[in-house]
């Protein structure tokens, strides 16, 4: 398996899957489509799918003119047929993608959107906007509860899992991070290596699970520090998973 990452727009990846034993390959969320085309030409193989993570059109946004150039299958959440471009797949949890001897399995991870899927394949998590590099999405469709679900789902998965995520946001979501939890050590140096990628211009992206859990401020609803940090501006915040979530949740979107 290869796996290319595409910077789009502004702060956007997207991504090419491909088999290597088939050279057939998947286009995960193109966000427009004339850097996904000219980057695929590059590489012999046969793009034969896009894979959508949710409908935002800096996820979407390249599918149509990617389309006209050639049919493709396109997958996304099966809730989502009006809303992705082109969609032919409606999938949901558990089921499987093969591209190629690839095979992906789908994760419904809804929170940022009512319709938001990941692609797991072996140990590579397309994970779109719900789980960030240091950070999650917002929660534009849905509830805390759901998104702290999804994320919970994703924690499961093994600290080698490498998260691709759909945008490059490490380094401010890092630097939130660090207004919650100084003395995570762990954090301090996650922030030191990333802001020397970052002045290089270098990608940040993907990370691991493992530097997720240890780091991640949307995934520490357990660690002491973070939790006396998050009383000290609200005294009476309980501190069951879900509203600990929540309250961050609130202070990134204002910080
Ligand atoms: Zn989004
Ligand atoms: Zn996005």
């Amino acid at each position: 398996m290869k796996i290319i990452q595409i910077p789009l727009l502004r702060d956007n990846y997207g991504y090419l899957l491909i088999c290597e034993q088939t050279k057939e390959a998947a286009i995960i969320d193109p966000s427009e489509a004339e850097p996904v085309l000219r980057r695929a030409e590059q590489e012999p193989i046969a793009v034969i799918a896009i894979l959508n993570t949710h409908h935002h059109r800096d996820h979407t946004g390249g599918n149509d003119a990617i389309l006209q150039q050639q049919k493709l299958r396109v997958y996304g959440h099966k809730s989502d047929a009006s809303r992705i471009p082109g969609l032919t797949d409606g999938i949901d949890e558990g089921d499987a993608i093969k591209i190629g001897e690839l095979i992906g399995k789908v994760l419904f991870i809804p929170g940022h959107t009512t319709g938001h899927v990941a692609y797991l394949f072996d140990n590579n998590l397309f994970c779109g906007d719900t789980l960030f590099t240091a950070g999650c999405g917002r929660l534009f469709e849905g509830t805390p509860e759901q998104m702290h679900t999804s994320l919970k789902k994703l924690m499961a998965l093994h600290d080698d899992t490498k998260v691709y995520c759909g945008h490059e946001y490490t380094e401010g979501n890092l630097r939130f991070a660090l207004s919650l939890e100084p003395k995570n050590h762990k954090l301090v140096s996650r922030f030191e290596r990333v802001q020397g990628l970052r002045t290089r211009g270098a990608s940040t992206v993907p990370s691991t699970m493992e530097e997720e859990r240890q780091t991640n401020p949307f995934l520490r609803w357990d660690s002491k520090e973070l939790q006396a940090s998050l009383k000290a501006q609200e005294p009476h915040l309980r501190l069951d998973p879900v509203s600990v979530f929540a309250k961050v949740r609130q202070l990134k979107d204002s910080f």
